[in-house]
């Protein structure tokens, strides 16, 4: 091994020791994972390297994914929650493809084409915010690990090392970008900026299937069938979940069809659900004190256009998100009723960039949408 390899090594140990006795002060007394953690990625940042040096390139990527198994192995068992007892399941070789996706509403749809076949994994879990959301310990060994890689593009996973690395990546699929492509007009902006949130529109997220359907069926070409049988029964699914949320939603008269959310992920929603047949100015239905990314402050500026929009359209309830703070919300509500508007925060939220916790009325794809159109419907009616 070169000195500067050695160097290296050492650099990488020292560094990884620095964070585990950070890691050693913050968790003491609850428990050791982070601490055998870093360990282990130091263990794996090593053999890496000696791997580099001293085996042909041809073995190097099965003996890293290998030992990144084993080292993956050793960190599950430090810790038993159900995060890490599917990741664990996840990073079991076992013949089946091994599919990440970004966020779980990818994740929802790439389940039903790969079935059987596949393990599939979500990045961004919980009610994590996808748009700001930067890789942790780990997630560089999620991406080595994978067969395939999905993400919704469009400016959607922005936070810089995430897009980083798969912008870096050769195994990722843009299923929005790839959409985009197909047909510019379905793709929305705000303010020179692309929306990302192409799954609010049911039909629109169906045209992603078949990208799913393609992708799993070059890397796994002996179930091809299976995946185009599967990917036929999801969207048929979705066209007719599509059909019942519009029809559910084309019941609030008109006048009432208008959604003020937390921040700027309904677009699509509304010009597929909300809107009337042709209308031109539909977005004038849709607004938010926040951007298209859910942002910490609000100014007087933007609570004042909110309050605007408010009396003008004659609305008197502000959705909240379930993956995003109510502060901004609360501040244009206390401003309008000071101005003596009637306003409130629904007692009832919507799933916008997160779906639901398991055992909850949002927690698949379809569920989370049809909880969004009763839970609207039912507040707009009052
Ligand atoms: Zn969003």
């Amino acid at each position: 091994m070169t000195p500067s390899k050695n160097a290296e090594i050492k650099t990488l140990c020292m560094n990884t020791e620095t964070q585990r006795r950070k890691d050693a002060k913050t968790q003491r007394g609850e428990n050791s994972f982070g601490q055998r953690k870093s360990f282990f990625l130091c263990a794996l940042a090593s053999l890496r390297l000696c791997v580099s040096v001293f085996i042909p390139s041809v073995f190097v990527s099965l003996l890293i994914r290998s030992v990144s198994f084993l080292i993956l192995m050793g960190l599950c068992s430090c810790a038993k929650s159900d995060d890490v007892n599917q990741f664990q399941q996840w990073m079991t070789p076992n013949g089946k493809l091994k599919v990440l996706s970004t966020i779980a509403m990818i994740d929802d749809l790439v389940k039903q084409v790969g079935g059987e076949y596949i393990d599939t994994d979500t990045l961004i879990k919980g009610e994590l915010d996808p748009h700001s959301y930067q890789l942790v310990k780990g997630d560089d060994e999620k991406f080595a690990f994978a067969d395939l890689i999905f993400y919704n593009g469009l400016g959607l996973e922005h936070g810089p090392s995430l897009q980083q690395r798969l912008l870096n990546d050769k195994k990722v699929i843009p299923l929005g970008n790839l959409i985009m492509q197909e047909d510019k007009a379905l793709i929305l902006h705000h303010d020179r900026q692309l929306d990302p949130h192409i799954w609010m529109d049911v039909a629109l997220w169906a045209k992603t299937v078949p990208y799913i359907v393609e992708a799993l069926s070059t890397k796994d070409p002996s179930h091809a069938d299976e995946y185009r049988k599967n990917g036929t029964k999801l969207i048929d699914s979705m066209r007719q979940a599509n059909k019942e949320i519009k029809q559910e939603l084309q019941t609030i008269p008109s006048s009432k069809r208008y959604l003020v959310t937390t921040h700027d992920a309904f677009s699509y929603f509304t010009r597929a659900y909300l809107a009337e047949e042709g209308e031109i100015d539909w977005q004038l239905r849709c607004a938010a004190p926040e951007g298209l990314a859910p942002e910490s402050q609000i100014s007087t500026t933007d609570i004042q256009l909110i309050i605007d929009h408010l009396k003008r359209y004659n609305i008197h309830v502000i959705f909240p998100e379930s993956n995003v703070n109510k502060d901004s919300i609360r501040k244009v509500v206390q401003a309008g009723n000071e101005k003596g508007l009637t306003i409130r925060i629904a007692d009832i939220q919507l799933y916008a960039d997160a779906m639901g916790k398991p055992g909850s009325d949002g927690d698949s794809y379809l569920k989370m949408m049809r909880h969004n159109a009763k839970a609207i419907a039912s507040q707009l009616k009052e």
